[in-house]
């Protein structure tokens, strides 16, 4: 359970004390405030706070003394255009806090984008949980042989049950030292800040997480897509639910124009066009390299 009794009860006396406001509302968040989504075994990702909607969007975008909005269909219209023409100020108007609890190893990938507020747990201070992130059977996977930075088939039998055990008992193992260490038991007990160094990466760390909404939109992107690791792509899809629920018009027109589209190179561009017109395009003829030739393959199929 990620989640102790203890904190339940905390966010749900957050969430039975409404209050009014004159801000931006957005339903659809209102309804995922405080409450936790569980990403792999004991990780989360909560909306603690955000600002603005699809209407904020178009405020911005007009500048405007009042709310800003026009026709529904005239505010999608606009964000799509918006959103297509890579006009991206307005949805900086946008913003998502977020509590989020995920691996080491996962928050080592997403702390690498840049463009967002960060306030970790600290280990200096507090005592880690004991919980580290075990994949799941599916998800303990060989080296993908086609790409390095990837996996392939999910191991099997006595490799799998070998590798579980492995996993299991170091994370336990360094647990038990971690504790020994800075006890207290007839010793002074070393620092958290340095006992924690032996902890593998595969232990749960928190952090709030506050990102406008053309950042996270960037962020979704990247980490969404199936390029991206497993584990740190199942908190992405998490926030886009989320997001889908916070802002439709503007998640609607991402999933149009960023998540679902593809890039196309000049040179890709051209054998699409020759192709077209009947010609038999070769890499040889394509003037791309194997690798972009593979990847153009890809967008072909995909389309
Ligand atoms: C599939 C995948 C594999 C990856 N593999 C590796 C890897 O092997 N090794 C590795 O080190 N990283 C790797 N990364 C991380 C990647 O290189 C980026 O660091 C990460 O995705 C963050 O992207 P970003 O810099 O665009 O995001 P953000 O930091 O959020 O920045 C958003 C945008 O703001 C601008 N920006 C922000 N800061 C600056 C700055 N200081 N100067 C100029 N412009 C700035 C840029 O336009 C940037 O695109 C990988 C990422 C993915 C998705």
């Amino acid at each position: 359970m990620p989640l102790s009794p203890e904190q339940q009860a905390e966010i749900d006396t957050l969430r039975a004390a409404p209050q009014p406001t004159l801000r931006a509302v957005s339903p659809g968040l209102e309804a995922h405030l405080y409450t936790a989504h569980q990403v792999l075994d004991h990780g989360f990702v909560r909306v603690i706070d955000y600002m603005g909607d699809d209407a904020a969007i178009c405020q911005a975008a007009r500048v405007s003394y009042g709310k800003g909005t026009k026709s529904v269909q005239n505010d999608e219209g606009l964000i799509r255009y918006l959103m297509r023409h890579w006009h991206s100020t307005p949805f900086e108007m946008c913003e998502l806090k977020l509590h989020v609890k995920l691996p080491v190893f996962v928050a080592r990938q997403w702390i690498r984008h840049r463009t967002a507020n960060v306030n970790e747990y600290s280990a200096r201070y507090s005592i880690m949980d004991r919980e580290f992130y075990i994949p799941a059977p599916e998800q303990m996977a060989a080296q993908s042989v086609v790409n390095n930075q990837g996996r392939g088939d999910a191991l099997q039998g006595e490799e799998a049950a070998r590798v579980l055990e492995i996993l299991k008992t170091d994370s336990m193992r360094a647990y038990d030292h971690y504790e020994e260490m800075i006890g207290q038991d007839g010793q002074q007990g070393l620092a958290r800040e340095l006992a924690r160094m032996n902890l593998p990466t595969n232990i749960y760390t928190q952090w709030y997480w506050k990102v406008d909404l053309h950042n996270l939109f960037h962020f979704l992107r990247l980490r969404a897509d199936a390029h991206a690791q497993y584990e740190i792509r199942v908190y992405a899809d998490a926030i886009c639910n989320i997001v889908a629920d916070w802002v439709p018009f503007a998640y609607k027109a991402f999933e149009d124009y960023r998540l679902g589209s593809v890039t196309m190179s000049a040179q890709m561009v051209d054998c699409m066009g020759r192709m077209l017109k009947g010609e038999a395009v070769t890499q040889e003829s394509s003037g791309m390299s194997a690798r972009e030739w593979r990847e153009f393959q890809d967008v072909i199929e995909k389309s």
